[in-house]
């Protein structure tokens, strides 16, 4: 099966064409959610993800931002009796809403592009980069700026970043996928 194939194009087909997972194998016991340290934020709790998916409901999932603001901890994994693996599904989820142009909020995309940033470029994160360059991405250069200087005092925040010995091998990474994306017109 190639990794496009979607079966016949329901939104579980094309979950499983791209991952392996099944959603119908999800029967709604609500473990994931019951753990899921982002639930109380979601209006979509995971279980509930996972029965749109179920009933190809798309347009509510895409629509939404829950999604979004899975923090792919894996514990919804975890809990799951069943093997479902509902964070990679959701992380599925999010793929095929941006092949679907749904774009996610404003602020998680910038929180997202700053964090990706850091890692091409230093391997890790660093802290005062990611803070800094999501505030230029959303333009709220002021909340929160009253913290600074005490996380700097304890030692929270570095002024400067510390790369990683394998950089090259993780902006290969990035080309590559850089790449890809640029032939799926992304
Ligand atoms: S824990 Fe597994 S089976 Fe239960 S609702 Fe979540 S995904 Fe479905
Ligand atoms: S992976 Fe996402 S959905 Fe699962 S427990 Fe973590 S935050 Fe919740």
């Amino acid at each position: 099966m190639s990794e496009h194939e979607s079966f016949d194009g329901s939104l579980a087909g094309e979950v499983r064409a791209a991952t392996g997972l099944n959603v119908s194998a999800c029967y709604q016991c609500g473990k994931c959610t019951a753990g899921c340290p982002m639930a109380e934020e979601m209006s979509l709790k995971p279980h509930q993800m996972l029965r749109l998916a179920q009933v190809d409901s798309r347009e509510r999932l895409f629509e939404d931002d829950s999604i979004w603001l899975c923090l792919t901890c894996e514990t919804c994994t975890a809990r799951c009796p069943n093997g479902v693996d509902p964070a990679r599904i959701i992380d599925c989820l999010r793929e095929l809403a941006l092949r679907a142009k749904a774009s996610p909020p404003r602020r998680i995309a910038a929180f997202h592009r700053s964090f990706l940033e850091q890692i091409r470029e230093n391997g890790r994160v660093f802290e005062f980069g990611l803070v800094a360059n999501y505030k230029m991405r959303t333009g709220d250069l002021f909340a929160d700026v009253t913290a600074a200087p005490g996380m700097l005092v304890r030692g929270k925040l570095a002024l400067l970043p510390k790369g990683i010995e394998g950089i090259g091998e993780v902006r290969r990474i990035f080309a590559t996928c850089a790449q890809a994306a640029r032939k799926e017109g992304r």
